[in-house]
């Protein structure tokens, strides 16, 4: 049985934050990879993934990625990032609601 309890996030809390929190990256192919580090550079995230891509992103909350995550469009998971069940299970009981949820503002 699940031990993962439902958590909410607001849509537009800060996509740096909710990344840096949620550790998961979805790829334009639909691949979910675990980041490994991730460093803020302004409007960017160099993000480090688990199966060794580094790259630059811009952390808007409007942007595809963003979208992605909140919609939880991307359908597999990869498998050079080894993402542990648990954290693909917190993932599947996370969600985004408008007036409801963290903004994670003070972490
Ligand atoms: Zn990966």
């Amino acid at each position: 049985m699940s031990k993962a309890k439902k958590k909410y996030y607001r849509k537009r809390v800060d996509f740096f934050r909710l990344l840096n929190k949620i550790k998961l990256w979805p790829s334009r192919s639909g691949v979910l990879h675990g980041i490994k580090s991730i460093e803020q550079k302004g409007p960017y995230a160099a993000i480090t993934t688990h199966c060794g891509h580094d790259f630059l992103v811009l952390t808007s909350k409007n942007s595809r990625a963003a979208r992605w995550l909140r919609n939880k469009w991307a359908y597999k998971a990869c498998r050079s990032c080894r993402i542990p069940d648990w954290k693909l299970e917190k993932y599947s009981k996370t969600f985004f609601a408008q007036h409801y949820g963290s903004q994670l503002n003070d972490e």
